[in-house]
């Protein structure tokens, strides 16, 4: 009904699903495939947006519930949103923030109503509902929205544990396509704030499939999939992408949650998935471990302590041009800021171009080869 050509696809790759496509968003279009850096509260770790924008990154997630307890919701909606906040020029997405609340030190319990939480500013009880959440997101004015979902912890999670997050998701899914809708009903396409549908069911193929099937009954504007990133394998994690995948329609853009290492970009991308984020990248940079076109570089290792070298000789970016790996080594072991941005700087750099490359090679029908390449120099 709303909302049906919000994403163009405008190139796909021969030899498999890799594709290139456009999404239309409230303040303007973003190429997918991209990678989005975790701004939780409006900033990427250790980096100001025109380090953002000199980069060309396209898009960043916020969360939500973070922003909500420390009031960052109130202020970023008297700026006009949360990309005005922050001086972003790229597109806002915001999580619900679903997953954190499922933290020890403010979670209380889960209904069908909805999250029961504790404030840990004033130990205020508060129950955060589908409806309370889209409204949330709406003030914080990100450009896309995602459902709150009900997120299982898969360590000694049983199966049933996982079935009863499904339901609870598809209920919650359908109060907040209701209510966004609402909320947004009296503005036009073009102004509208995008929501995405989010699929759980952990490894299990049935619970996926249920949950794929009753999310794309509620026709959202796009389909995150979720739950991964929580220990389990890549082949367990690629097998149900792909089930998913399969699933879902073609012209709807396709979020793979929480993944952020190149070898897995690139798999998801062979596999038709359009946005990523992770807070892997920046968390591991700020611990010494880099992203290079030579493959995983640990910085920290003594091997670096004299090394006149740039992390990468192949990488453009201004921390190759001008620092050294000792440098950046010597800062990161005696916790110097400039050590952890220099370090985040690179490896947001580093998969920004990897997938200005995927599409490039997409067009020229030569995926495959760079996936075969990074996998080798990833191996182990
Ligand atoms: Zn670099």
């Amino acid at each position: 009904m709303i909302n049906t050509d919000i994403f163009t696809i405008t190139h796909k790759d021969k030899k498999t699903s890799a594709r290139i496509g456009i999404l239309q968003t409230k303040k303007g279009k973003v190429e997918t495939p991209f990678f989005m850096p975790v701004a939780t509260r409006g900033s990427v770790k250790t980096l100001t947006s025109e380090e953002l924008k000199q980069m060309k990154v396209p898009a960043v997630i916020s969360n939500a519930l973070i922003l909500y307890l420390r009031e960052g919701s109130i202020i970023a909606n008297k700026f006009g949103g949360i990309g005005k906040f922050m001086n972003y020029n790229g597109i806002n997405f915001t999580d619900s923030g679903g997953f954190q609340m499922y933290s020890p030190s403010i979670y209380l319990k889960s209904t069908k109503e909805g999250v029961f939480f504790r404030n840990p500013l004033n130990g205020e009880k508060i129950l955060m509902t589908p409806e309370k959440n889209m409204e949330l997101q709406l003030k914080i004015s990100s450009e896309v929205a995602m459902c709150l979902d009900s997120m299982p912890m898969y360590h000694n999670t049983t199966k049933t544990q996982i079935e009863d997050a499904v339901n609870k998701t598809s209920l919650w899914a359908k109060r907040c396509k209701t209510h966004h809708d609402t909320l947004q009903k009296n503005l036009s396409k073009s102004k509208r704030q995008l929501l995405f549908g989010i699929i759980q069911g952990g490894i299990y193929s049935d619970l996926r499939e249920t949950s794929t099937k009753e999310i794309i009954n509620l026709d959202f504007d796009g389909y995150s999939i979720g739950g991964f990133g929580l220990g389990e394998t890549i082949q367990e994690e690629f097998k149900i992408v792909k089930q998913v995948k399969s699933l879902l329609p073609e012209n709807k853009p396709v979020y793979l949650m929480g993944i952020g290492n190149p070898v897995e970009i690139l798999k998801g991308i062979e596999l038709g998935v359009d946005i990523f984020d992770s807070r892997m990248p920046t968390q591991n940079a700020r611990r010494g471990t880099l992203f290079t076109s030579e493959g995983k570089l640990r910085i920290l290792r003594e091997a670096c302590k004299f090394d006149k070298g740039p992390i990468d000789k192949n990488c453009k970016c201004f921390v190759c041009k001008n620092y050294s790996r000792a440098f950046i080594r010597y800062q990161l072991i005696h916790d110097e800021f400039t050590g952890k941005k220099l370090a985040t700087y690179h490896n947001i750099y580093y998969l920004t171009k990897l997938i200005e490359t995927a599409k490039e090679k997409i067009k020229q029908g030569k995926f495959h080869e760079l996936q075969k390449e990074v996998e080798e120099k990833y191996k182990g």
